[in-house]
Parts: C-alpha cells; structure tokens; sequence
C-alpha cells in the first residue's frame, strides 16, 4: 500500500541537523573518539532521594491505576508551595496549576486548546522548535520574532505589525532562553504582559531551565501583577532533578487556559504516571538538598573552561548566567553550519549549527555543558589547535 504521509507533516521546516548528524554517525562508525557538545541532556543521574521515592511508589497498587486527570493532588500542591517560596506567587493548586508530561507535552498541545486554523502565534527564533511544530499541528501560522543579539536575545514587540496582532492568539515566549541562554528581565515580561492584554493574547512562557542558573535566580512572569489574566507558564522537572527520562512538568497561571489544555489532554493522553508524580513530590520537598544545588556547580565549573576556551580562539562569546548552553558567535566568515562542519571534521567535536534553531540564530552555534569537565578541556584543546 502506498501510505501518505499528512500534508501537516510535510509543512514542518527541513530538518536541518541532517547533514552534521551524518558526518557524527560516519565518524564514530569509524571508531573516531567524538565529543559531543551537541545535545543538551544531563549526564548525570537523578538524585538517589528521587529514585527512591519511585521505587516505593511503583510497588504501591494504588498507583497502578489510570492517574488522576489533571495531576496526583499533593504532587499539586506540593509544585504550588514551591512556587510560592521560590517566586512569591500564590496559585490555587486546583484551578492554576496542572500536571503533564514533561514541558514539551504541554507546549506542544497547547495550540490545539487555543488557536483557530488561520490563527497566529508568536513564536521566537532562535528557539525551541516545538513552538513553531506545535501552531502548524493545530493549523496555525507561526510568525516568527527574530531574536537579536543587539536586544539582548528579548523579541522587538513593538516591531510586531498591526495584522499580525490582529491574527495572534498566542505567544511563545523562553526565559531562561534555550539556544541563546539569555535571561528575561523584570521590564521584558512587564511589557509582554501589556502586550498581551491589548492584543488579546495569550503568553505561554517556557520556564524549564528556571532552576539553572549561576547569579541572579531568573524570575516568573506570574510575578508582574496581573499576568494570571493573560499568561501560563510551563516548568520541568527535567532539568532541575536530571529527570529528562521521565517526563514530568506542570503548567501554572490562567485558569480558563489550563482547563482548555486539560481539556485536550484528556482527549489524547491520560496523565503522567502516579508513581512518577509522587517521586516528584520527593524531588520538590528535597530541592535545597545539597546533591540537587550541586549541579549548578558542576555546570558552572565546565561553562567556564568552555567558554573560556573559546574566547582564547577568538570566539565572541558571553558566559552564560543560566542553562547549560554556551551561545556563541562563530568566527568571522563562517555561517554556522560551515563552522560546526569544520569542527566535527577536523577536531571531532559536535556543536550544533545556529541556524538549526531559525534564521536569526545564523552566524552562531550552540554548544551543551553536558559533558564531564576533562571532555570539554579536551574539546577545547582540541579547537586550539584549528585556526580559522
Ligand atoms: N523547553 C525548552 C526550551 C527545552 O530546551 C526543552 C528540552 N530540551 C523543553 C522545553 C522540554 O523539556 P521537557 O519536556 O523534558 O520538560
């Protein structure tokens, strides 16, 4: 039989990864000893406390049942009381604050709750791709706000044109940013959120990398007042508890928003399992224990001998207050995915191309602390030795 694949399939941006993907597989197929700075997932295990708690919880038959629709209650109100310490906002757990599947579940279904066909959504580049798949899944049109350098990695909403406000429903919005790693301020999420009152729009603003940071905590956009009426925000355990494995996040804000998200879930999914959630209840009660503050120093400690090291060869290149990327500019006369070639090919080392992550991100690459300390000196005594 000839299977068709959905013309929605087919209006997803090329897959640009593509060609660096292959020179990594040809070059580990030939025995090559490859660092891989490319994908950003904590190598590290989550905490044993953690682990623990799930043990005993899967071998409770209570939790063996189909899970509460939008989340187990104290793994509800446990997230919401750490809310409350952490950013100083008050959520009713039952009506502001859902359980999903890992961050990217809940963005990713998002735009079924919320938009029309023929609807916009603000999406920023560079960026995580899930917001820009996710609007055309529901028949959306993503528009794009480039994200510059010159501002701060912040989208120009004032350069936002009149039909297009018009159009939108939605706002993607990602602070502490992934690729860029570039850190919201209070008067950013101040103006978004009058933005979004006068055009009638609804902020989802992607919070997973809020508990990695290195100086100033980053803060909630559900800290301006007022922002419950037009924002949601999405949190991940993922990256806080090195939990990227399990799938568990929560959305929090507005009300009638997350019940349209409940809504879809519930048609699609049926919640995250229990035992999974209360391991995450464990987790949050234990988010000050030393093993879990741990990791910020641990990243800290390889963000610097990167970056580092590649201001040594010339790379414009800001450390990093939050996420465990490093952004940087590639040198003069390269697009990024010449560099990130160039790289792979003759110092065996991955990063990944800017302009994977949209247009704007042309000109820079990204590169994931991921990797133990001794690997990244490694990676960069390796670049040393290239000139370009
Ligand atoms: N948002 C951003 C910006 C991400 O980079 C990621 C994962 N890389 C996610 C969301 C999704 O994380 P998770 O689904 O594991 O919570």
């Amino acid at each position: 039989m000839a299977f068709q694949r959905a013309d929605r399939l087919n209006a997803l941006p090329p897959y640009l990864f593509l060609e660096i993907d292959r020179k990594k597989r040809a070059a580990l197929a030939a025995g090559v000893d490859v660092i891989d700075l490319g994908v950003g997932d904590p190598d590290k295990p989550t905490p044993g406390f953690v682990v623990e708690a799930m043990q005993r919880a899967v071998a409770d038959p209570a939790n063996h049942r189909y899970p509460f629709d939008t989340g187990v209650p104290e793994f509800r109100r446990q997230t919401a009381a750490w809310f409350a310490q952490r950013f100083g906002v008050e959520l009713d757990w039952q009506t502001e604050l859902i359980t999903i599947i890992g961050s990217k579940e809940g963005l990713g279904h998002l735009p079924l709750a919320v938009l029309n066909p023929g609807d916009c959504a603000l999406v920023p580049q560079p960026g995580y791709p899930v917001y820009s798949a996710a609007t055309l899944f529901a028949g959306g049109m993503p528009f794009i706000m480039d994200l510059r350098e010159e501002r701060n990695w912040l989208p120009d909403l004032d350069a936002i044109p009149a039909d297009i406000r018009r159009k939108a429903r939605l706002m993607y919005l990602n602070y502490p940013n992934n690729p860029t790693a570039a850190v919201a301020p209070r008067e950013f999420f101040e103006k978004a959120v009058a933005f979004a009152r006068e055009n009638d729009i609804l902020i989802a603003q992607d919070a997973a990398y809020s508990e990695l940071y290195y100086g100033r905590r980053p803060m909630s956009i559900l800290q301006i007042p007022g922002a419950k009426d037009v924002a949601i925000e999405f949190h991940s355990l993922s990256k806080t508890f090195n939990m990227t494995g399990w799938r568990l996040g929560f959305a929090v804000g507005n009300a009638d928003a997350l019940a349209a998200l409940a809504k879809v879930k519930s048609n699609l999914d049926s919640g995250q399992f229990n035992s999974i959630q209360w391991a995450g209840v464990e987790a949050y009660r234990g988010i000050d224990r030393i093993e879990v503050r741990a990791m910020q120093d641990l990243y800290a400690e390889r963000r610097d001998i990167l970056v580092e090291g590649l201001q040594k060869i010339g790379c414009r290149v800001r450390r990093p207050e939050a996420t465990f990327y490093v952004w940087g500019a590639c040198p003069k006369g390269y697009d990024s995915m010449t560099f990130a070639a160039r790289v792979l090919e003759e110092a065996a080392v991955v990063l990944i191309p800017g302009v994977g992550f949209g247009r704007a991100g042309e000109g820079y690459f990204r590169a994931a602390l991921t990797t133990d300390a001794d690997r990244i000196r490694e990676a960069v005594a390796r670049l040393a030795k290239l000139t370009f």
